[in-house]
């Protein structure tokens, strides 16, 4: 079980919030994306980000930028990891083989998957 240490980077999150991370990362290969934090624990998007960032990098996340195409708006058509900008364009995609020459065409998410266990104290 890998301890992330909130105080002074995650101050924002309540010892409730804490510990419903706690569980939700109870085990290894958990997801997490911004907007199912926003959800469960009534945090502002940006917070959301923040903590899929600090978990990122203390290495106990990996994320990745989830590319959505607008023939399937709800279903990811490819993932890339995080932090190395945008897909290059022209982007072929997957799901329809039209090859996609304009980002409006493109919705982006995030993702978080854990390596470990993580308690969130
Ligand atoms: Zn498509």
């Amino acid at each position: 079980m890998a301890s992330l240490i909130c105080k002074g980077r995650l101050d924002f999150l309540s010892g409730e919030q804490r510990a419903e991370l706690s569980r939700h990362f109870k085990k290894p290969s958990k997801t997490a994306m911004p907007h199912q934090l926003v959800v469960r624990l009534g945090l502002e998007y940006s917070e959301a980000l923040a903590v899929l960032a600090v978990l990122e990098a203390e290495g106990l996340c990996e994320n990745q930028l989830l590319i959505y195409h607008n023939c399937e708006p709800d279903v990811p058509a490819g993932a890339i990891p995080y932090g190395q900008g945008f897909p290059n364009l022209p982007w072929v995609c997957p799901l329809c083989e039209k090859s996609v020459e304009d980002y409006n065409e493109l919705s982006f998410d995030v993702i978080a998957t854990s390596m470990h266990p993580i308690e969130f104290v």
